[in-house]
């Protein structure tokens, strides 16, 4: 249903294509050949490990048995995991390039005196070609601004990275019916200074603070409302062409059971998983969603 919407568009639009790149499987850059792979949206489903597991051993067994749920019955989509910095390697190496392994965050620093920060260009010369930034818990434990996770996304870009956005409202800006609102605020923020080009190392996770490692996930009609409101504010911000294009995931207490009927909005392009992502079978079930 989803292809078939956005291969109306494409149609619509087919004139206007060929300056974009699309990221593959693998999450690297390159020209595209036809338009409608611009506008099909590659489907995006990401783990986020926090700060689990709690040694290397269990990282890569849970790694591994991650890997061991892409089939080749698999849909095609792009399956990323972001773990702790000292995982990154022996993670990679345990899912045999069958997914991505990102980096949880990064700093907007280069190099210097930044004790115990972590560079763009450090995690790229180890095989990371995505980092997280924006995520509520970076924001409200760590007190990263928006200025902080616009430099965080600046410098990945600058490094030919491509960056998740977490973006989302609390439980009472939700109740106030600001979550569009909030969201808006913390694009413009977020993706300050980012051009059109660039939106294509740029992937947005929807993630309601109210249903992080709640248990409340978002129904999939209120998942779908932020998400079609988040595109219209990318397209405001830049053109159609771009929120056309530009992935938007949902986090928030994502499981088996509620990813199939996610899957199946139309403005919902994957899922950003933290705790289901810590439990092989749940997390494997989630890889292979079956839209309904
Ligand atoms: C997250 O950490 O990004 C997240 C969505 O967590 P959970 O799936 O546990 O709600």
């Amino acid at each position: 249903m989803k292809l078939l919407l956005n291969a109306l568009i494409f149609l619509v639009v087919t004139d206007s294509c060929s300056a974009f790149t699309s990221s593959n499987k693998f999450g690297i850059t390159g020209g595209i050949s036809s338009a409608t792979e611009l506008y099909a949206r590659k489907p995006f489903i990401s783990g986020n490990w926090k700060l689990n597991p709690q040694t290397r051993d269990e990282a890569v067994a849970l790694g591994k048995e991650i890997a061991s749920t892409i089939t080749p019955d698999t849909p095609d989509i792009d399956i990323a995991l972001f773990v702790p910095y000292v995982f990154i390697e022996s993670t990679i190496n345990a899912v045999d390039g069958k997914l991505m392994v990102g980096a949880e965050g990064v700093s907007p620093e280069q190099k210097g005196a930044f004790t115990g920060a972590v560079s763009s260009s450090m995690v790229k010369s180890i095989g990371v070609n995505w980092a997280l930034a924006g995520h509520s818990e970076r924001r409200t434990l760590f007190g990263e601004s928006d200025e902080f996770i616009n430099g965080q996304c600046l410098k990945l870009i600058d490094e030919g990275m491509s960056v998740m956005l977490c973006i989302g409202e609390t439980l009472a800006e939700y109740e106030q019916d600001l979550a569009g609102a909030v969201c808006a605020v913390q694009l413009k923020k977020g993706l300050a200074g980012i051009s059109k080009e660039q939106m294509t190392n740029v992937a947005i996770a929807y993630e309601p603070v109210w249903a992080i490692g709640t248990g409340k996930v978002a129904t999939p009609e209120v998942a779908q409302d932020v998400h079609s409101k988040c595109r219209a504010i990318i397209k405001d911000m830049y053109d159609e062409d771009v929120a056309d294009a530009t992935r938007i995931l949902y986090g928030g207490s994502v499981s088996p059971e509620s990813v199939d009927e996610l899957m199946s909005q139309p403005d919902i392009d994957g899922a950003l998983v933290g705790g289901a992502s810590l439990d092989g079978t749940k997390f494997g079930r989630i890889i292979n969603y079956q839209p309904v």
